[in-house]
């Protein structure tokens, strides 16, 4: 298993390549549930275009809530799966109702996932966005690449599921809002840039020493 030292160690190196990112938690909490269900299948940017036609065309939540599906859909539509988001979202702002979500800041953290994790399509990535990113709690999301390099890294095993690398990630970095910041955005960085999906570059990769993957496939190299 492992541990918290080595984790400490990974990103201090990564933060070394990559740079240290800052934890800027923006108390939006329902904006970021919004976000995060347009960020699916998509990239940053047509996430982002979606996410501010949405905001320039309905003035509040609750317009949102109250539209109908066609004009979401059409507000969200650069974002891609415009159907199905727009059913989403308005399911979440319907469960929620008048809910501004500042509540969780301060609700045990097990107690703010498990509401999170209750709402429509709402799994543990999307609840550990709304509490990392809102709030800066200490619950650390795993998309995909930080699955994959933190799977290489031998943080959990390549066949552990998605949601108890969730757990294990969460473990490790314990009460630290601003580690597991860190740890989600560097592992992200570095999965992006040197430990990508299908020709990972352990030559030149900063943690080829600590690594169990890199070790094996420069062996075969
Ligand atoms: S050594 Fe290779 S497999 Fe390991 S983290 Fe670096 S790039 Fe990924």
């Amino acid at each position: 298993m492992a541990d918290r030292p080595r984790l400490r160690r990974i990103t201090n190196r990564l933060a070394n390549e990559y740079g240290r990112p800052a934890l800027r938690p923006h108390r939006a909490p329902v904006d970021e549930l919004v976000l995060t269900v347009l960020s699916q299948n998509t990239n940053d940017r047509n996430r982002d275009v979606a996410y501010f036609r949405l905001r320039d065309r309905f003035p509040s939540w609750d317009a949102v809530r109250e539209a109908p599906f066609e004009e979401i859909e059409d507000a969200i539509r650069p974002g891609g799966l415009a159907p199905t988001k727009s059913v989403r979202i308005r399911q979440i702002l319907e469960a929620i109702g008048e809910d501004d979500l500042l509540w969780l800041e301060r609700a045990p953290l097990d107690e703010a996932r498990a509401y999170l994790c209750a709402l429509p399509g709402v799994g543990r990535k999307t609840a550990a966005c709304v509490l990392l990113f809102s709030f800066g709690r200490p619950d650390v999301p795993v998309d995909t690449h930080v699955y994959r390099v933190g799977g290489r890294l031998g943080l959990w095993s390549e066949k552990t599921p998605l949601v108890k690398a969730h757990d294990e990630l969460s473990r490790l970095v314990g009460d630290d809002g601003e580690f597991a910041y860190e740890a989600h955005v560097l592992l992200i960085r570095h999965g992006r840039r040197t430990c990508v999906a299908r020709a990972p570059n352990c030559p030149e990769c900063p943690l080829r020493r600590m690594c169990p993957e890199g070790r094996r496939r420069l062996a075969h190299a």
